[in-house]
Order: structure tokens, then C-alpha cells, then sequence
């Protein structure tokens, strides 16, 4: 057996423990991870809270992402010592996740750990920080750059939000952080933010056209907010959208995209090809100043993510939790 946290079925949603797991109940795979650490991701916080149904199957070890070791493998492309980062892919979901000191994956799901980073600072940047990297490929890909303009980034002391300052600055971006914890204006500065705003000017109801603010954005909060990136949008400019912290819907109208030609770009982590995931995180392991990360990041021990998870849920942690698990 090992130590997992583990999410049951309850009469009224879901209950979440650290308890002894038995190997023999880990799913189908071709390789055997040795998990060392995970991270707490906003899902995260949702399924250890049972606030939202992420959970689709019982029982569920959780946690959607992990960095490790391979001790077994009969997978071509691994064998014992490779040092791996999973993510996505249903962890945490529906197939048992990271939250475990070990876990039974699809080899075909698995990067290799990049040259340069270690499993701490992988994790350190966790599906989060993925994701960002995600977004700035997209707005790369629709042909961003510096001399575009600004870019504006919205839930910016957020996981997310924190990583996309620090990529998008490094890259020589005039980045505009938008935050409802303005105390935190010298953290997202220290990042690399230009320019800091009030989320309370994002987040009413949207003109369909506003004064152009900016060439581009990230958004990991979604709504209200997301439809007054979009008008506030530049011509030709591009918005990735990656998150619903501020709530699921978008009362936009086509005007943004049929007058200012602004491009709405989706962004999925879980399901993202492997291809992009490698080069997600390739670019991740250059593209980020290690200070930068580890100033972001907090260190918790692996009975520690419950209190953890309701905290991400409540909007009230700052970047990164990385969580030592073996
Ligand atoms: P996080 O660390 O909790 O950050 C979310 C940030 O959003 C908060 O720090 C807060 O930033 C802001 N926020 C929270 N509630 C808000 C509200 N009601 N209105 C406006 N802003 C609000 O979470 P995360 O891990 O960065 O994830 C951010 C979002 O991206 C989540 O919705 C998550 O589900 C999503 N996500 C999606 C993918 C994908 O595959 N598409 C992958 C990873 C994450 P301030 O305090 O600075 O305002």
C-alpha cells in the first residue's frame, strides 16, 4: 500500500481523506510512476471540496498533475529512472490521479522531464503554469508580438494569471496585471507587470466596443470579464481564454470579432496533444527565470492540500503551491 488522498462518494457529494491505498486498486497503464510532487490547481481545489462534480469516478485518488520517477515500464518510450511530468489527461477525473506515491498511467500520456528543470520547478509550474504557456503559444501562433501592443493578463495573482505575467514579460511584452487583491501590486510588478488594474473595471457589463486597450490577453477568469477584454480588444488583436474563476458564461456580442476582426482563442489542457505538450514545456523550462518561479511558489506537505484546495477555490492564494509527496 501507499498514501493517497482518496475522494469517496457521499450521500451529499463527496468526502476527501488521506488514507493507505492498495496498488492493486491503481487503473490500467503501461508505466509505473513514483510520484514526488504535485500541485494544487484550482480543479484541484474543486474536487477535494466536492464544490463542483470534477470527480467522475469512485473512488478517486485525487490531483491532476504530478512530476516522478518511472520504476516500471512496458511502454517503448520509457523505462525505470525516466523522470516524467503527467498532467491531464482525466487525472484526478476519471482516472486515478496524483495525490499518490504512485500512480499507473498511459505511457502515451507522459513528457519527459525538460533539460534544465527540475521535478520541483515542474510542478512549481503545474497545469497552471502550463496552461499559460498554452495561451502565449496561441497568441504567438496568431502572430503577437512585443511591438503588437499590450497584453492584459486577468486573474493575475492566480496561478495562471502569475505564470503568464512572468512568461509574457520575459518575452519583452508590456503586460497590463489585473487583480481584485491590489495589495498585491508589488508581487505582480516584481513579476514583470507594466502596468497593474482593478478587476472591479473588467468585470460590469461590456459595451459590445470599448476604447482598444490592448493587442492581446489571458484570460483564466471568463464572464463579465472576458467580454470587456474582448471589446477593449485592439484591431486584429487575440484574447486566449482559459478559465472560469469569475463564472462559466460570456455575455459578449459578435461585434469585437465582425468589426475589430479580434480572434477568441479556447484553451484545453487536459486533452492538448502531445505534441504541444512538449513543446509547452520546453518553452516552459527557458522561458521562465527560476527566481521568479520559486518566488511564487509555496512548499506543502501532501496533508496539507485540503486546507490548500478550499483556499485556491476561495481566490486566496497567491501563484504556486508545489506539494512534496515522496
Ligand atoms: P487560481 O490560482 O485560483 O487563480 C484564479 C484567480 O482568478 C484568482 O487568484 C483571482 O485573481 C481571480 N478570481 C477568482 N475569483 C474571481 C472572480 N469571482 N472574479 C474575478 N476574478 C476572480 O486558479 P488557477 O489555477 O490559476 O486557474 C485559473 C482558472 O483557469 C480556473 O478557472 C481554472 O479552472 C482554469 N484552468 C483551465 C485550464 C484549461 O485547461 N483550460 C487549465 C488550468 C486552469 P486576483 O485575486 O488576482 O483577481
Amino acid at each position: 500500500t501507499f498514501r493517497a488522498v482518496r475522494i469517496d462518494k457521499a450521500d451529499k457529494g463527496s468526502t476527501a481523506a488521506l488514507t493507505a491505498f492498495d496498488e492493486a486498486e491503481l487503473m490500467d497503464g503501461d508505466v509505473v510512476v513514483r510520484v514526488e510532487w504535485s500541485t494544487v490547481n484550482y480543479k484541484d481545489g474543486l474536487a477535494l471540496t466536492g464544490k463542483a462534480p470534477v470527480v467522475r469516478r469512485f473512488p478517486m485518488i485525487a490531483g491532476i498533475d504530478f512530476s516522478g520517477t518511472v520504476l516500471s515500464s512496458s511502454h517503448p518510450d520509457w523505462k525505470a529512472g525516466d523522470q516524467v511530468i503527467g498532467n491531464g489527461w482525466g487525472m484526478g477525473e476519471t482516472h486515478l490521479g496524483a495525490y499518490a506515491e504512485r500512480a499507473r498511467v498511459k505511457g502515451d500520456w507522459l513528457v519527459r522531464l525538460p533539460d534544465g528543470m527540475s521535478a520541483r520547478e515542474a510542478m512549481a509550474i503545474g497545469t497552471a503554469g502550463y496552461t499559460a504557456m498554452l495561451s502565449v503559444l496561441a497568441l504567438e501562433r496568431h502572430g503577437l508580438n512585443p511591438q503588437s501592443g499590450p497584453v492584459v493578463v486577468t486573474g493575475a495573482a492566480g496561478g495562471v494569471g502569475s505564470v503568464a505575467i512572468a512568461l509574457l514579460s520575459k518575452l519583452g511584452y508590456h503586460v497590463i496585471a489585473s487583480t481584485g487583491r491590489l495589495a498585491e501590486e508589488p508581487y505582480l510588478r516584481e513579476l514583470g507587470a507594466a502596468e497593474v488594474i482593478d478587476r472591479a473595471e473588467l468585470s460590469g457589463p461590456a459595451k459590445p466596443l470599448a476604447k482598444e486597450r490592448w493587442a492581446g490577453g489571458i484570460d483564466s477568469v471568463g464572464s463579465t470579464t472576458l467580454a470587456n477584454l474582448l471589446s477593449m480588444t485592439k484591431y486584429r488583436g487575440a484574447i486566449a481564454a482559459c478559465g472560469l474563476a469569475g463564472g462559466m458564461d460570456l455575455p459578449t456580442s459578435v461585434a469585437p470579432f465582425i468589426l475589430r476582426g479580434v480572434c477568441l482563442y479556447g484553451i484545453d489542457s487536459v486533452m492538448c496533444p502531445i505534441e504541444l505538450r512538449r513543446q509547452a514545456w520546453s518553452r516552459l523550462a527557458t522561458g521562465l527565470d527560476k527566481e521568479k518561479l520559486a518566488e511564487i511558489t509555496q512548499e506543502i506537505p501532501l496533508d496539507q492540500v485540503f486546507d490548500a484546495g478550499a483556499k485556491v477555490v476561495a481566490g486566496q492564494v497567491r501563484g504556486r503551491i508545489v506539494v512534496k509527496i515522496s
